[in-house]
């Protein structure tokens, strides 16, 4: 199988200028091995957490050049297997996160992964698989791993984990993956601003679509299908992921906007991914089943 270690590349920015670490053909299944948001810098709770090098900070694994990709198709990413190190790390600190005004100083804790739980004191948590950071090389100017937006990044969406699809809009040739920020657990949100940051190893095939288009991210798992939009507040990246999803069914349906909008507030789902990133990061959630009745093909 194709590998790409930490060491042989990372990206601080998704940014069409970057120069590939990686070129595999449309079809390829690949080993990712990811550092955590923090470039591993944090292995213990007495690191000064002030004096971590903070432009070190969200790096992805790539770019991965995937042959054939050109502006205007679409990327599909299998997310295959996510392997995790055993221990996580989060942190909290002052102006971070949803309660960043109360908190006084930087701290980070470590809690250590074992038997599918991670342990914080005497408190299990079940781990929870995922990946924070996942995109491609966006259209314009470059976009800091810190930053989502049409071309995924940070999107912090706990729905992208092992069996998830994810479909990318193209903006540039070679579309320019990469990934990175695994989770062994966050809840929707994210709301310190951190999940429980682990490294590790993401097995993902690439594949190019063409004919099909997308503004914004998409998501498609065993049971649904979702729109993922960020924006700046999260009233505007919920009504755009709700309208985009709308929208691309009407397309491929025979029912009208009225109906399908019905159908959307009678079954669909307005999710929050997270609230703490520059952007804020919404996903407008559709059950298969209804798809199915619709006879709709999303993607
Ligand atoms: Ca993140
Ligand atoms: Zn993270």
């Amino acid at each position: 199988m194709e590998t790409l270690t930490r060491e042989s590349g990372i990206i601080y920015e998704f940014n069409k200028e970057n120069t590939y670490n990686k070129k595999v053909a449309s079809g390829t299944t690949i080993k990712i091995e990811t550092y955590d948001c923090f470039q591993n810098q944090i292995q213990s709770e007495e690191t000064v957490v002030d004096e971590i090098n903070w432009n070190n900070i969200n790096p992805a694994t790539g770019p991965i050049y995937v042959e054939g990709a050109m502006p205007g198709d679409v990327l599909k990413v299998k997310i295959d297997e996510i392997e995790i190190g055993n221990q996580g790390v989060m942190v909290v600190g002052p102006n971070l996160g949803v309660m960043g005004h109360r908190i006084e100083k930087m701290t980070a804790k470590i809690l250590p992964i074992e038997g599918g739980k991670v342990r914080f004191n005497h408190i299990e948590i079940p781990v929870n698989k995922m990946i924070g950071v996942i995109g491609v090389a966006p259209a314009n100017e470059g976009i800091n791993c810190g930053t989502p937006g049409p071309h995924g990044g940070n999107m912090d969406n706990k729905m992208i984990t092992e069996g998830a699809t994810l479909y990318f809009p193209v903006f540039t040739e070679g579309a320019l993956f990469g990934l990175g920020d695994l989770h062994a657990a966050m809840g929707d949100g994210e709301v310190s601003v951190s999940g429980v940051e682990v490294p590790g190893v993401v097995t993902v095939s690439l594949e190019v679509i063409k004919g099909e288009s997308l503004q914004h991210p998409m998501l498609e798992n065993e049971e649904v299908f979702t729109q993922i939009v960020s924006a700046s507040t999260l009233d505007e990246a919920a009504k755009v992921a709700t309208e985009e999803m709308i929208q691309r069914i009407v397309h491929k349906s025979e029912l009208t906007v009225d109906e399908i909008t019905m159908l959307m507030s009678a079954a669909g789902h307005t999710e929050i991914c997270q609230i703490v990133d520059p952007l804020m990061t919404a996903r407008f959630v559709v059950p298969k089943w209804l798809l199915k009745q619709l006879n709709v093909k999303l993607i």
